[in-house]
């Protein structure tokens, strides 16, 4: 999202969020905290504006999934490869296993692994651990299994930081304004929220993460990856990878997630701080 509001904004309205009972426990599910996630090696502690009802999030984003699923099943797409579905559901679960480290909560979250036959090269994870991985990222790119644990790991931190939420809560408050978080916070948000709610999956693909979100994807996804034994250097080769895929037809993935020099350089510092975790995993 490009229009990003005020500072001064942003402040009242975390400050008039966090002074009203209704929304600190519904919205945030961790008490007096403006986190999402636990803070740990990869250093991602950013505090988040959120406005929109985590529980109503998660609802939007099983019944986009659910008609994703649906579609996909009508087109004969979904999971026609039983390899490839045992492939990446073993990678996902793995670093599904790990997500208690960020959020204890995330753990009994009703995750789902889908794999779509398309050959763009994309995956996504949406809010409440719905993930799915479009077989382009294996018949294309041929990313080896700690490639698409970096894919799988970076989307799965969006879903874990709720950066879906608050991109959609940024975008509910330029919409709605002031006076709809005055009916939420009254508690009769009524139509507005409603509203509200109608355009989540619409904006859920439709607006970017910002950079910020993604660099917190990147290193969290590293650290997750790391952490169920998948080695941190293949988020590198990934994005080396999707860069000379983009000479031809460019990556959809790519669309939203600019590989950068800086990205990759980021990247690669960060790896031997959570290389102890990957050894560790290994051996274990
Ligand atoms: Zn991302």
């Amino acid at each position: 999202m490009k229009k990003m509001i005020k500072k001064p904004i942003q402040k009242l309205m975390i400050a008039l969020i966090t002074a009203t009972s209704i929304v600190t426990a519904s919205s945030l599910g961790l008490s007096g905290c403006a986190t999402t996630t636990k803070d740990s090696v990869s250093g991602v502690n950013r505090s988040q504006f959120m406005l929109l009802p985590a529980s109503q999030v998660t609802k939007m984003s099983a019944q986009a999934y659910t008609e994703t699923i649906t579609e996909a099943k009508k087109k004969n797409t979904l999971n026609v490869d039983p390899a490839q579905l045992d492939r990446v559901r073993t990678i996902s679960n793995r670093l599904i296993a790990q997500v208690g480290v960020f959020r204890p909560d995330a753990v009994n979250w009703k995750w789902e692994v889908n794999v779509e036959k398309n050959d763009q090269l994309n995956a996504y994870c949406m809010p409440g651990g719905k993930i799915m991985v479009l077989s382009g990222m294996m018949d294309k790119l041929k990313a080896t299994d700690d490639e698409l644990a970096a894919v799988i790991g970076h989307e799965i931190s969006h879903a874990l930081r709720e950066h879906g939420r608050e991109r959609m809560s940024q975008a509910y408050v330029q919409q709605f304004g002031l006076q709809a978080l005055a009916s939420f916070v009254t508690g009769s948000a009524g139509a507005a929220i409603t509203q509200g709610a109608g355009m989540g999956s619409q904006l859920f693909f439709a607006l970017p993460n910002g950079r910020e979100q993604e660099r917190e994807a990147d290193k969290m996804g590293l650290e997750l990856a790391a952490r169920a034994g998948y080695n941190p250097d293949a988020a590198v080769t990934l994005w080396q990878k999707m860069e000379a895929m983009n000479k031809g037809a460019p990556p959809e993935f790519l669309s939203t997630h600019p590989a950068s020099a800086s990205r990759i350089a980021d990247l690669k510092a960060l790896a031997p701080k959570v290389r102890p975790l990957y050894e560790a995993a290994k051996k274990s």
